[in-house]
């Protein structure tokens, strides 16, 4: 392997991934984004809970900002899946694998992000109900918009009963529908759902059409018709190539970090929904950040970064 080894090698070009990438190409470091195109942002249709966006940006354009920003301070961003990861402990040296190539760097970032289960549904009907905001998986990033509309949530245990009773303050029309039998809850989460108004209804359930501007719910006790549905079926956390190169996890399943976004592997860093947090934008982009200034900060104190004096001949010709 001819190329250089990097400061950083970032993977995953989602907001935590992106941000740190803007905050170490503007340190003056070498870095290289590998992201495999699936962040979770590109599904937003409009965010409006990103402070600076008043009337809200998609988040295929916010993405697009991000990557444009990072590219113009130098860093180089290639759209690809990183399959294994390997730690030198000897060397402090990682070294990633991805389809077409490969690539050395003294740290690396995951940013990795994570996939939210989906509810039985054709795809297609899916990804045009998720653009049009019938099909939501958010409630703290969209609720306000469902504001007094009728609103499904598709879950059963007390996942689906805690994101039910969330929206439940954005709207009194709340059901709970169980994904795949009938609902079975303990005592308490009954009373919870009962004390809100909250109805309950047997899956199996599967949404099957969009009518009138609605989501139509198959459920085991008849069709349902909502504004909007919201699965609550939790997420996968993108951890292989951490546990790959020796990370530990949360016991929520995320990868560990301290407050300064370093796993227990020196030089390896993660960031973003991958580390347990809110899952929102703006908490990945503070943790991006957070993660670019602590590698700049660990790298030079293994080595200063000085710059070299400006050459006086440089000098004299950007002078006049
Ligand atoms: C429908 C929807 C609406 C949302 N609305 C909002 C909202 O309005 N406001 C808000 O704040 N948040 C919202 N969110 C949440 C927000 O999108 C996430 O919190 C945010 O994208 C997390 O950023 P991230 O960088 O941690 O992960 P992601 O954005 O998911 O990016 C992770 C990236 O890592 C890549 N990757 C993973 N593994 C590899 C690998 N091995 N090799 C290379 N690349 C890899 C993935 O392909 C992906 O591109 C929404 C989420 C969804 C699904």
């Amino acid at each position: 392997m001819d190329e250089p080894i990097l400061d950083c090698l970032i993977v995953g070009g989602g907001p935590a991934g992106l941000t740190a990438a803007i905050y170490l190409a503007r340190f003056h470091l070498d870095i290289m984004v590998v992201d495999g195109g699936k962040s979770r942002a590109a599904w937003i249709p409009c965010t409006r809970n990103l402070s600076g966006f008043p009337d809200g940006i998609k988040g295929a354009e916010l993405l697009q900002r991000m990557r444009d920003q990072a590219c113009k301070y130098g860093a180089k961003i290639e759209t690809e899946f990183v399959t294994k990861l390997e730690h030198d402990a000897k060397e402090g040296l990682f070294t990633a694998t991805w389809g077409s190539g490969c690539a050395s760097a003294r740290t690396v970032l995951l940013a990795t992000g994570v996939t939210n289960r989906r509810p039985p549904m054709d795809e297609t009907l899916h990804d045009e109900a998720l653009a049009r905001g019938l099909v939501r998986y958010c409630p703290i990033c969209d609720g306000y918009e469902v504001t007094d509309k009728r609103v499904g949530v598709i879950g059963s245990d007390s996942h689906g009963v805690a994101e039910a009773l969330f929206i439940r303050s954005f709207t009194a029309d709340v059901t709970l529908i169980a994904p795949d039998k009938a609902l079975n809850l303990n005592a308490d989460d009954q009373a919870k759902l009962k004390g809100a108004g909250i109805g309950c209804v047997d899956g199996p359930a599967q949404a099957v059409a969009i009518s009138n501007e609605c989501i139509v719910v198959d459920t085991a006790e008849g069709h349902y018709a909502f504004d909007s549905i919201y699965p609550a079926l939790g997420s996968d956390t993108h951890t292989q190539l951490a546990e790959m190169a020796g990370a530990n996890l949360s016991p929520e399943g995320c990868i560990a970090v301290d407050r300064h976004m370093r796993t227990n592997v020196q030089g390896l860093y993660s960031a973003g929904d991958v580390v347990i947090g809110l899952d929102q934008i703006s908490h990945a982009m503070g943790q991006g950040g957070v993660a670019a200034t602590t590698i700049r900060n660990d790298l030079c104190a293994e080595q200063p970064r000085w710059r070299e004096p400006v050459q006086e001949m440089e000098q004299a010709g950007s002078g006049s």
